[in-house]
């Protein structure tokens, strides 16, 4: 494969850019190789800036459900940026989303809007202190929550393969009030209840852990941190910015059946645009201002093509029922072929349209377990499968994303790929 391209690119971009890039996991550090720039992206696919083509198994981290460059949205975009791209005011299309988004997400009762997932995840977090006047949280080992000071405790993510599991630049102060507890185990969240009791504001989960790979709960998991929260009059919020919209069209909430009080959203709700949305029961957003004493605000918060590319993005989701089930199958069809070809070896958990293959034979139910993965040969497979035409993600701890605009013969040759590359190590 011939990435000259990339690899100038890199070098001018080493010189700018801390590492070269805009986001940690971007650098390919954990997999050994110069990271591709890329040129452009298209349905399934993905273009580096040497004319390289990948079936794309990353999708933005999440955003490109509908696959890239959805015509209907790309129309809806182009068309809004006619009318200027940003006001600082409000706009019809901030009501519609808003409106859309409570009608496919009930516990959303009112929604602020914001630019990233994790000023979503520090606004609802800032609510919810303000609501029960308690500063503590309890976040789990191994969830990433985006990167914000008191959040960046045994994080996920990045935050894994990197080895810097909490930050330099953080105070020891900010973090004192975040307590962590250890995913699918509930022993551990009420060690910290019976210690910590009424100090403990809020519960935050990724309903299904995606930054350590994908970990979906234990059975009950989730209704027992509701039951908990709601006995210590505390509140549970669910970081839904990975399966808002992806486990299906009402989220983990409607998935699992378990209501949360409050619920925050990034990636598909922004259609590929900066988007971040936190909200949840009235009487806890009325706690925000201008109506309420909690501070939140945004320059671009709302912007008009952001909220164009959600809008239309959400409306095709909502209005095109078959592409749940298919999503579905299709990850499901790379689940089993992982499952077969690797023998064994490998562990594979796959939830609705995000999987993740874990080299290692324990079963990756949770950190513990999952972090026995080992990362050389994650790196020797991503790295056999882009030479093969197929993109995922360049780290261990990461999904596997399904798009709709995965053909049934995308599919096929991944599969035929990975079988390939578990006969070859054998
Ligand atoms: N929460 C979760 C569950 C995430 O996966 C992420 C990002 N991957 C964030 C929050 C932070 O979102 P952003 O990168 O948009 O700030």
């Amino acid at each position: 494969m011939n990435t000259e391209k990339s690899e100038l690119l890199y070098e001018r971009a080493m010189e700018c850019i801390p590492g070269g890039v805009n986001s940690p996991v971007r650098a390919f550090r954990s997999v050994g190789r110069t990271p591709l720039f890329i040129d452009r992206a298209k349905g399934s696919r993905i273009y580096d800036a040497d004319g390289n083509e990948f079936i794309d198994y990353v999708g933005s981290w999440g955003p490109a459900i509908l696959g890239h460059a959805r015509e209907e949205v790309i129309e809806a975009v182009t068309k809004a940026c006619e009318k200027g791209l940003t006001y600082g005011a409000p706009t019809e299309n901030e009501v519609i989303l808003a409106e859309l988004i409570s009608e496919l997400m009930p516990p959303m009762e009112m929604i602020r809007l914001v630019s990233s997932g994790t000023e979503a995840v520090m606004s609802a977090i800032r609510v919810a202190r303000g609501y029960t006047k308690r500063d503590m949280i309890i976040k789990f080992r191994g969830c990433y929550h985006g990167h914000s000071d008191g959040l960046l405790v045994k994080a996920g993510s990045a935050a894994l393969t990197t080895a810097v599991p909490d930050s330099a630049g953080v105070p020891a102060a900010y973090t004192q009030n975040t307590l962590v507890a250890d995913y699918n185990d509930t022993a551990s969240v009420e060690k910290l209840f019976e210690q910590y009791g009424k100090q403990i504001a809020a519960i935050i989960v990724e309903p299904v852990a995606a930054n350590m790979g994908v970990v979906p709960p234990k059975e009950g998991f989730l209704s027992f941190l509701r039951r908990i929260t709601e006995e210590y009059e505390s509140l549970l919020i669910f970081d839904e910015v990975i399966t808002g919209f992806r486990l299906s069209l009402g989220g983990a909430a409607q998935y699992f059946q378990v209501k949360p009080d409050l619920i925050t959203l990034g990636k598909i709700v922004g259609g590929g645009m900066p988007i971040g949305a936190y909200g949840g029961r009235r009487e806890l957003m009325e706690k925000v201002s201008p109506l309420g004493d909690v501070y939140q605000a945004g320059t671009l918060s709302g912007n008009p093509i952001a909220t164009t590319a959600g809008i239309t993005t959400l409306n095709i989701l909502k209005n095109t029922p078959r592409i749940y089930e298919e999503l579905e199958k299709k990850a499901d069809k790379l689940a089993r072929t992982f499952r077969e070809a690797s023998k064994g070896r490998i562990w594979v958990n796959q939830i609705a349209s995000i999987l993740s293959p874990f080299f290692t034979s324990l079963p990756a139910v949770n950190y513990e377990n999952v972090i026995t993965s080992d990362v050389k040969k994650y790196a020797s497979y991503f790295n056999y499968l882009l030479e093969k035409g197929i993109y995922v993600a360049p780290a261990q701890f990461e999904a596997m994303f399904l798009s709709d605009a995965h053909s049934e013969e995308d599919i096929k040759v991944t599969c035929e790929i990975i079988r390939e590359f578990f006969n070859q190590c054998e």
